[in-house]
């Protein structure tokens, strides 16, 4: 089964000379959801992760599937908030301003082997403000998962050095 089939490419979304892959078809469709997250369970356990990492919201819906697959933890990371108890923080740059993401202090033990998931690698300013928790954490970052990489915008500079997989390139 190709997975490009099912996502859907929404033109000038969610604002002019943006285009969304939206992978809500894919989550839609039960065998395209179970090879996406079967594919990323392999690549997964190549790597040797001990526990999944997924930044909030896709990166949720993407990631708790492959966790549950492999039978490791799942740790959420959030937007500054969310989380009730003693947390560590972050802060990016987003295109206008920064943003602070957050994860509990005790969601990672240090050496862990940590696998992160997310739906999308754009600029890569999540998923590097992601690693900067783990390893804030003492994790160790193995592998990063997605299901798309949008190559024009050069994510991947960002994530140098580390070792990741998308299952889809546009
Ligand atoms: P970034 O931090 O720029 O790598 O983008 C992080 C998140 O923004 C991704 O995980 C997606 O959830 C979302 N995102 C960014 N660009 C797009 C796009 N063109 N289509 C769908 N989602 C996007």
């Amino acid at each position: 089964m190709n997975l490009n089939d099912y996502i859907a490419s929404i033109e000038d979304y969610p604002k002019e000379g943006v285009t969304f892959r939206d992978i809500t078809p894919l989550m839609a469709n039960g065998p395209a959801f179970a090879q996406a997250t079967q594919e990323i369970v392999d690549y997964a356990r190549e790597v040797g992760a001990e526990v999944a990492v997924g930044p909030e919201a896709r990166g949720f819906i993407v990631g708790c599937p492959v966790a549950y697959a492999m039978e490791i933890g799942f740790a959420p990371v959030r937007k500054k908030g969310k989380l009730p108890r003693e947390i560590i923080e972050v802060e990016y740059e987003l295109e206008y301003g920064t943003d602070v993401l957050t994860m509990h202090k005790d969601a990672i033990t240090p050496g862990q082997k940590v696998v992160i998931i997310d739906d999308l690698l754009a600029t890569g300013g999540t998923v590097k403000a992601t690693i900067d928790l783990v390893e804030k954490l003492g994790g160790e970052v193995v592998g990063i998962a997605f299901l798309i990489e949008l190559k024009e915008l050069n994510g991947r500079e960002k994530i140098e050095g580390y070792n990741y997989k998308a299952l889809m390139q546009y």
